[in-house]
């Protein structure tokens, strides 16, 4: 299939991102946006990985210092983990390079495993300052934002105002279809809408991949049970935490994303134990002075088989989603754009280009399940039905292989080292690193004998470790260094960043 053309469906981050991303990349392109004034952006969405900064500001080329006056970010490090056993407050998992194993049998504590963890369990940002008074970076830019979700997509919508990509307020009512898949989409007020390629981005209402085309659905619920959120803001009187926090609650759990003066929560859970109203009680006693939002978010965990079907390609919740515990949503959808415009460039999506794609994107997808589900499976904080049957019947069967080699023969990221073959990805989160940091914090601890660290690994993390100590000592408050990086907007040089996150 050439494609000379493409109509992207939807207005939301999805949508915006897939056409500023091809606009910018593959300009010959003639692309056109529709989306409806009639159905709503889902509106969350709002913690995000490190590979936003490499979309944002190296491929689309947006400028740090506007982004920040205008979206007003704070810069996030990792997640905090109100999670794992009863007698264990949190764990963390850091963005960057982290030793997780190295900090558990050697510190005794896995929140060692790297100098962002350190400072996340001081509630400290990566901006140190010298005795000259002089404000910098550390060297490992490992960081991503936390942004409020309509403010993210009003900037987006302003950049799409000066791409050429041909912007229509409307709505699709039906489609008709060929042999090729869709022929054309029809809007509510009869205008037809014709290209080479459609790209789905209508949200959950997934109108083209899944209602149209009605291609085949693959559920994840049997290893994620959650499908509710209440969600609510709370004021923090200036006190920015530098990270996402994942809470344990009876039902599921809560996210606290912080922004400039106040958090944003959501108590994210499964509707077969707990309704809204418990969920809001329980947020209300933890937090009384909570400002409740009005309407619940549903969703469902899965994803299409086809990431490619015919001549429709499903980018965002139109094709897949896992509940938000690990962030994903962004970060897929980053993924996803760049996987799709390797083969746009070619010009031509052949056969075999869909089928890896299908198979690469799925796979990721697939994989995510799998990572999440580990959160559930092992998670004793609390005693209650939810809990009691997410330990007893949450579906792992996919990473069992793993689980089996970290008990009998060590850290799943020894594999490679000890010459085991695995399958795992090797996105630079959701990695064997993650997957040993994620059961580790949780206290299921692997397979160990003397020896599996050499002197010099010793050697090499010890003095790590004190280094990390010795830079905590300079390191300021998320505030003030939000407050510095207003001002000094060289502060986040994009120098070197992207050389540290493997994209
Ligand atoms: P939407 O935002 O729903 O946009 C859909 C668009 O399609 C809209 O513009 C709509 O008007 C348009 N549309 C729909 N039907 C039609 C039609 N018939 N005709 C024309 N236009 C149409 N992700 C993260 O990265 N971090 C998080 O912290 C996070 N938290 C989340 C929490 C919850 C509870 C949920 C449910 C999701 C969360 N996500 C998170 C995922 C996040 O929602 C999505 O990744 C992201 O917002 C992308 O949404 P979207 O663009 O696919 O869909």
């Amino acid at each position: 299939m050439k494609v000379d053309s493409i109509v992207i469906v939807g207005g939301g981050t999805a949508g915006y991102l897939t056409a500023l991303c091809i606009d910018k990349l593959l300009p010959h392109i003639k692309l056109t946006l529709i989306e409806s004034p009639n159905i709503p952006i889902i509106g969350v969405g709002e913690a995000t990985t490190p590979k936003i900064m490499y979309v944002l500001h190296d491929i689309l080329g947006v400028d740090i210092a506007e982004f920040h006056a205008k979206v007003a970010p704070t810069w996030k490090l990792g997640i905090k983990f109100l999670w794992g056993p009863p007698e264990k407050e949190f764990f963390n998992l850091p963005f960057g390079h982290m030793e997780p194993i190295h900090a558990h049998f050697l510190t005794g504590d896995i929140n060692n495993s790297s100098i962002v963890s350190n400072l996340m369990s001081n509630d400290l940002s990566p901006v140190i300052v010298d005795e000259t008074g002089n404000a910098k970076m550390i060297s490992n830019r490992s960081f991503a934002y936390h942004i409020d979700n309509k403010n993210f997509v009003s900037f987006l919508k302003g950049l799409l105002k000066d791409s050429n990509v041909e912007y229509i307020q409307g709505e699709i009512e039906s489609t008709q279809k060929n042999e090729q898949g869709i022929k054309e989409l029809i809007t509510t007020s009869g205008q037809s809408l014709t290209a080479d390629l459609f790209i789905d981005c209508s949200g959950f209402h997934s109108i083209l991949l899944g209602k149209s085309l009605e291609t085949e659905y693959i559920s994840y619920k049997s290893s994620l049970f959650t499908d509710s959120a209440v969600t609510a803001t709370l004021d923090n009187n200036g006190f920015v935490k530098p990270y996402t926090s994942a809470i344990t609650m009876n039902s599921g759990w809560m996210w606290n994303i912080p922004l400039n003066d106040h958090d944003h929560l959501g108590y994210v859970y499964s509707s077969k134990y707990c309704g809204r109203e418990g969920a809001i009680e329980e947020i209300l006693k933890m937090h009384p002075s909570a400002e409740i939002n009005p309407h619940t978010v549903t969703f469902k965990s899965g994803r299409y088989k086809s990431f490619i079907y015919q001549n429709v390609v499903g980018i965002g919740n139109a094709y897949g989603f896992v509940e938000p515990l690990e962030s994903t949503g962004l970060h897929m959808i980053c993924f996803e754009i760049l996987e799709l415009m390797k083969v746009l460039k070619e010009g031509t999506i052949t056969k075999k280009h869909k089928e890896q794609l299908d198979q690469l994107i799925g796979n990721q997808w697939d994989m995510l399940r799998w990572f999440l589900a580990i959160h559930y499976k092992f998670n004793t904080k609390i005693d209650s039905p939810f809990w009691h049957d997410c330990r007893s019947k949450v579906n792992i069967s996919g990473v069992e292989q793993y689980l089996d080699h970290f008990m009998n023969f060590g850290p799943i990221s020894f594999a490679k080292k000890n010459k085991i073959h695995h399958e795992l990805s090797f996105d630079p989160i959701f990695s064997p690193v993650g997957f040993d940091a994620i059961l580790l914090g949780q206290n299921v601890i692997p397979q160990w004998e003397e020896g599996m660290l050499s002197d010099s690994e010793v050697n090499y993390f010890n003095l790590g470790h004190t280094a990390n100590k010795a830079f905590m000592q300079q390191a300021i408050p998320m505030d003030e260094a939000l407050e510095i990086a207003a001002k000094k907007t060289d502060l986040i040089s994009l120098k070197g960043w992207f050389d540290h996150h493997n994209h």
